[in-house]
């Protein structure tokens, strides 16, 4: 007896040496992904670039479903003329329903891919409710304590206007691109991109431009972006979330008086459905773009979390919980649901028979809105409960995955190391929609990245309130743009 439990316990104790060593092995052959690049200096940047991102905050270019002000959009159009006249009169320029733009500096080799840089150039309107907390006007354009305020200056007017200045400078400085460098400005984006962002693909697909690389706006630099990570991380969105929204439906078909209450009611039935979904939520999956952000973090990471990331096959439960429990890394793990509208009833005093709830849902890579319909089924199982889509015009499939390696992920993640050098590149996953995916015919690799550092609670000044960028990020923004221009077309 006694030598078979000596036997037992030498066979455990080699079970756990080896996995020991596999631990050991795996965390010592994760290797940094990160590339090397010599140290850089960037140009300096002329002191007027800071007043013409104030002009364009000035100008309310705001969406707003079904409304447009054409003035508005047209003085932008202007402004963008004359603040940049090297642009306008030496790029190829097409206005695309009136106001969105694509600019096309023609490069020295037509046989190369060109590159697309896309931004949009409207923004969300101002809730009255919150104007007053406003520290500084939203569309006053104003300068203040080394920062410029305003709609704009975060989401997106700083890419539109950064990048036409980075253009401006190196057309000064005669600088002639090797391959092709093309520029597209929606003007819809916030209400659907669809006479901006979808209008431009198709004028590119008519002419058969396919891209070399695409990028947008998406991921930022984020200060503390994992536990675990020191640097800041720069991450490069390389898809982003898909998005439907499901009605539940109970008919009871009988209402009735309040006072005499059957068993079962159509609000009873509808909230133990929305219960169940709460409860349930879709599988957390740490594979795909976060998986692979997760691969070009871990190596740069202390001990423990250096050992866990790269040790996923044992530890991809503690991973999961880690990651779940916050809200900004738990949508990047699951597709989520967030109930946002119920209908039901008209009198306190009459039961109604019909009870509505619509749920919206953001959808990560490998499901789809139909998939989505289905879980969503299946988990209610209640026939008395239909589950319909909101609207069935209005969904949107996950993006495609864009390459980790290639030309275009390496010029990005090249010029990010050089103008933050401090940074840790990684792929990540978007989770709010873009005009990106509306490029998808036109290349393979499409990013979503916008050069600028902000801590996590500054996430929250994107269509929030005190929106504003620091002079010297802006400038960094610009200077990226610079370098991004140059790297690619050399
Ligand atoms: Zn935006």
């Amino acid at each position: 007896m006694r030598k078979l439990r000596r036997l037992l316990l030498r066979f455990l104790g080699l079970i756990l040496l080896g996995i020991l060593i596999v631990l050991v092995y795996n965390t010592l052959t994760f290797n940094s992904k990160q590339s090397e690049v010599e140290a850089f200096n960037p140009p300096p940047i002329p002191p007027n670039a800071v007043s013409h991102l104030q002009s364009a905050i000035r100008i309310p270019t705001i969406s707003e479903a079904g409304k447009v002000d054409s003035s508005v959009f047209f003085q932008f159009n202007k402004f963008l003329q004359s603040t940049f006249p090297l642009v306008d009169s030496l790029l190829e320029h097409h206005t695309i329903n009136d106001f969105s733009h694509i600019y096309h500096w023609k490069g020295k080799d037509e046989s190369l891919e060109p590159i697309l840089l896309i931004a949009h150039l409207d923004v969300v309107p101002v809730e009255s409710s919150s104007e007053k907390e406003w520290k500084q006007s939203p569309f006053g354009g104003v300068l203040a304590d080394g920062y410029i305020w305003g709609r704009g200056a975060l989401d997106d007017k700083l890419n539109v206007v950064g990048l036409m200045e980075s253009a401006e400078l190196l057309l000064e400085q005669q600088y002639r691109p090797t391959r092709s460098i093309y520029f597209a400005f929606g003007h819809d984006e916030e209400v659907s991109g669809k006479n901006g962002a979808m209008a431009m693909a198709d004028y590119f697909q008519s002419k058969n431009i396919n891209f070399s690389y695409v990028i947008d706006e998406g991921s930022v630099v984020v200060e503390k972006a994992l536990k675990g990570l020191e640097a800041p991380a720069a991450l490069i969105g390389i898809s982003e979330k898909g998005y439907v929204s499901l009605d539940l439906k109970v008919n009871l078909e009988q209402g009735g008086h309040s006072s005499m209450p059957p068993k079962t009611t159509a609000i009873g039935l509808l909230s133990q459905a929305i219960s169940k979904l709460d409860e349930n939520p879709f599988p957390a999956k740490v594979d795909g773009p976060v998986g692979t952000m997760l691969n070009f973090i871990g190596p740069e990471m202390e001990f423990p979390y250096k050992t866990i990331f790269a040790n996923r096959w044992l530890f991809s439960g503690i991973l999961e919980n880690q990651l779940a429990n916050a809200t900004a890394s738990n949508a990047l793990i699951r597709t989520t649901t967030a109930p946002t509208i119920l209908e039901a009833g008209v009198k306190d005093n009459v039961l109604p028979s019909e009870a509505t709830a619509t749920i919206n849902f953001r959808i990560i890579p490998g499901e789809t809105p139909e998939s989505v319909l289905d879980y969503v089924k299946t988990l209610i199982d209640d026939e008395r409960v239909g589950v319909i889509f909101n609207n069935p015009n209005f969904k949107q499939a996950p993006g495609k995955l864009s390459p980790t390696e290639g030309f275009g992920f390496n010029v990005l993640s090249n010029t990010i190391r050089e103008i933050f050098p401090e940074t840790v590149v990684a792929p990540s996953l978007v989770i709010a929609a873009t005009d990106a995916r509306h490029y998808e015919a036109c290349s393979d690799a499409i990013y979503r990245f916008m050069p600028v550092s902000l801590k996590k609670e500054e996430l929250g000044m994107i269509h929030g309130i005190n929106e504003k960028i620091a002079v010297s990020s802006y400038e960094k923004l610009i200077q990226f743009y610079i370098r991004l221009l140059q790297n690619s077309t050399r």
